[in-house]
């Protein structure tokens, strides 16, 4: 998945028979070490074996398994205000990355920003367990290319819900990062770096809340928490609960709303969604307008993320904000 390897030269996802220059040699399995690699190191991925290439690969896929299996620890590590506290403040700060960065900054360049936000922001979004900046952006670039068809690999209309939500992103095929999608991203090495060692940030994040709660635990033991704790509350629950949320927007924000323009995808608007993703359930706004940094395009149309944006832009950290047009907001049915 790097620059530097043949196989990086990944296919697009959701690719058709038409596709088929494209198609690298059928390779033998990976050995289990080389899978095991690919775990760290995403440029260990072995060529594309057409036969599985869209079939869940369960042992690239046991970390994100066991991301879940470890959220039943709460039954033995306890909880504690401090340990809620951890968890919710790294789910907001995590989802503000993932949609006012991942989304509406790297997928879609809807503000401009200086090269350190942009990598502070990308390395925050690498935390939030979604992989790196180039494979999130080239795929949903994707997405709003052939949005509910069958080049789009996480639509419900086409591929079902439990596959939209949690099964797409498994697949052989779809670990690669198109980067004839990307090469705006691309030609920044730091950026390469967190997208091929894509665990990397996670690890540490994970590494850091367990010594933030042994610390806690002999500095401050009236506050009841443990390594244990923050590791679990702090890193399993809540990446976990960013991740359902944020893949709602794939198979939720498609199914469940209202359709305020007429699209040729099944996007909707959906409040609820709006509020656990701080913004990203006016998916219908988005979709007919993928051009601008807001999502919710009326006054009452919570969007945090745009607020968070407006923040940034008042204290100069980004700019050139892209408004909804007049023109967008005159093609709106209510
Ligand atoms: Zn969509
Ligand atoms: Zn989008």
């Amino acid at each position: 998945m790097t620059l530097s390897t043949p196989a990086s030269t990944s296919l697009a996802p959701g690719r058709h028979a038409d596709d088929s220059d494209a198609v690298e040699p059928a390779a033998a399995d990976a050995s289990l070490g080389q899978k095991l690699r690919s775990w760290f190191d995403t440029s260990a991925s072995s060529a594309l074996d057409d036969a599985r290439a869209d079939r869940v690969d369960w042992l690239r896929a046991a970390p994100f398994v066991a991301m879940h299996l470890a959220c039943i620890g709460v039954l033995w590590v306890g909880v504690s205000p401090v340990a809620l506290i951890v968890a919710t403040t790294l789910y907001a700060v995590r989802m503000f990355a993932l949609t006012g960065f991942y989304h509406r900054y790297f997928s879609h360049r809807t503000f401009q920003t200086s090269r350190t936000v942009q990598f502070v922001f990308a390395l925050i979004g690498a935390s939030c367990v979604q992989r790196g900046p180039l494979w999130w952006a080239a795929h949903h670039r994707n997405h709003h290319r052939h949005a509910d068809t069958a080049r789009d690999v996480h639509s419900p209309r086409v591929h079902g819900f439990v596959w939209s939500h949690v099964g797409w992103f498994l697949t052989p095929r779809n670990f690669r990062t198109d980067l004839s999608r990307v090469p705006d991203l691309a030609k920044f090495p730091e950026l390469r770096i967190l997208d091929r060692f894509d665990t990397l940030v996670p690890v540490l994040l994970a590494l850091a809340l367990f010594g933030l709660g042994e610390l806690l635990q002999h500095l401050a033991p009236q506050l009841g928490t443990s390594g244990g704790q923050m590791l679990t509350w702090g890193f399993f629950v809540s990446t976990v609960v960013l991740f359902h949320a944020t893949v709602t927007i794939n198979s939720l924000a498609h199914r469940f709303g209202k359709r305020r323009f007429e699209t040729r995808d099944d996007s909707r608007n959906n409040l609820w969604l709006a509020l656990i993703t701080f913004g990203e359930g006016w998916h219908n706004n988005h979709h007919f307008f993928p051009g601008s940094s807001r999502q919710g395009f009326r006054w009452w149309e919570i969007d945090l993320t745009w607020y968070g944006l407006r923040l940034m832009s008042a204290l100069g950290l980004v700019r050139g904000l892209k408004p909804v047009p007049a023109w967008v907001l005159a093609r709106a049915r209510r």
